[in-house]
């Protein structure tokens, strides 16, 4: 079930292109990661703001009887407090005289019980704003489940408002079979700059990918679209070789291995179903050899050897993302086992990124920030 319509209906009167004070232009609304509408100011300058369940008990800017009402800046500048309280408060009153009709409505459209956990669902929209990119996700949830991962609990809550079962993260996967003909739709209507594939809600190439090929199809729209945006795909599965050569065929594509640590024995502590490092390098290789562009990304930086690390990564990518720990999620345990407990120290999580990237200077190989890497944007290699 696609919540977006569920959403608008919160918010009623108040519809797209239609003006809540001091919010702004209602812009956007998406219920990919949880709930949440984008309004726009005179200047242009964007605020998200974010409805969830009560129950999870977060610190809001406003409530209603059922929702919690936050917000975060739709760009590069902060929100004054003073203005996002305002602008919450406001969502706030709104939702508040439609909760009722709207969620019993949709526990109507829902029915009794829990849906199977890997539901094929069709949705309205697909591309998702992020920070001077858009991200794509055929799917949302993930099989490969780490524990670490950033999604589960923004996931939570739009799966607690449908109604469906409160299942292990990495045990769910909704699967959009209409993402192709969505994505052909939205770049024919609308200029892109750069599009990010499953970034943190899902991976391409988990194991749903091998039966519905989502993944396969939206990277055939891409390279099919004139003039098609720069693609940036990341993924711990190598099933991604599997579309090498239609990688290839993308003119400014990039695929981004996630490589936290050489030590395979570190891996399989945090991320028991990823690929094996190995296997990951030698993925990263195999795509280079084939015309694809490749990068990797170390966040959180994982104990193991920094010169094995630069080195490995030196032979098969030419940029690296390098970042620390951003939260823990669900795993608070691997992290207290006393062999990784120094490792969620944010002083070691600081020096170890620090040492990966002048490691990784020393051997040529460019270090950036952020989840995009700036040649991106470039012209395709020659
Ligand atoms: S592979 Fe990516 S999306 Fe999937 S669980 Fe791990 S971090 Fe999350």
């Amino acid at each position: 079930m696609d919540l977006t319509p569920h959403l608008l209906a919160l918010v009623a009167p108040v519809g797209i292109g239609e003006t809540l004070a001091p919010a702004g232009r209602l812009v956007r609304a998406s219920s990919e990661l949880g709930l949440r509408l984008t309004f726009e100011d005179a200047r242009g300058d964007r605020v998200h703001v974010e409805l969830a369940p009560l129950e999870d008990g977060a610190r809001r800017a406003a409530e209603t009887e059922r929702f919690g009402v936050s917000y975060r800046s739709g760009g590069a500048e902060s929100v004054p407090e003073a203005r996002g309280l305002a602008i919450c408060r406001a969502v706030a009153e709104v939702v508040a005289r439609n909760e009722a009709a709207v969620l019993a409505r949709l526990a109507e459209a829902r029915g009794v019980g829990a849906g199977p956990r890997i539901r094929e669902v069709q949705v309205t929209q697909l591309l998702e704003p992020a920070d001077g990119f858009e991200t794509l996700s055929p799917y949302v949830g993930c099989l490969i489940g780490c524990r670490f991962c950033y999604a589960q609990s923004r996931l939570a809550s739009t799966r607690a408002l449908l109604g469906l079962a409160d299942v292990p993260w990495g045990s769910y996967v909704d699967v959009r079979v209409n993402a192709p003909a969505v994505l052909a739709r939205e770049l024919a209507a609308r200029p892109v700059r750069a599009i990010k594939l499953c970034p943190i809600v899902s991976d391409p190439y988990q194991a749903v990918e091998r039966r519905y090929r989502l993944t396969r199809a939206c990277l055939e729209v891409l390279r099919d679209t004139p003039r098609a945006p720069p693609v940036m795909l990341a993924t711990r599965s190598t099933d991604v070789l599997e579309d090498a050569a239609l990688l290839a065929s993308i003119p400014r594509a990039f695929v981004a291995f996630s490589v936290p640590t050489i030590d395979d024995a570190v891996r399989a502590h945090f991320e028991p179903r990823g690929a094996p490092i190995a296997a990951r390098l030698e993925a990263l290789g195999s795509l280079r050899s084939a015309g694809v562009r490749t990068c990797a990304v170390v966040q959180p930086p994982l104990p193991g050897s920094v010169d094995a690390l630069a080195d490995a990564l030196a032979e098969v990518v030419g940029a690296v993302s390098v970042d620390v720990l951003r939260g823990e999620e669900g795993a608070a345990a691997d992290f207290d086992d006393p062999r990784y407990a120094h490792a969620r120290d944010p002083g070691w999580q600081r020096s170890r990124a620090d040492a990966i990237r002048a490691a990784l200077a020393a051997r040529g190989v460019e270090a950036f920030d952020g989840e995009v890497p700036p040649r991106l944007y470039g012209e395709p290699d020659a």
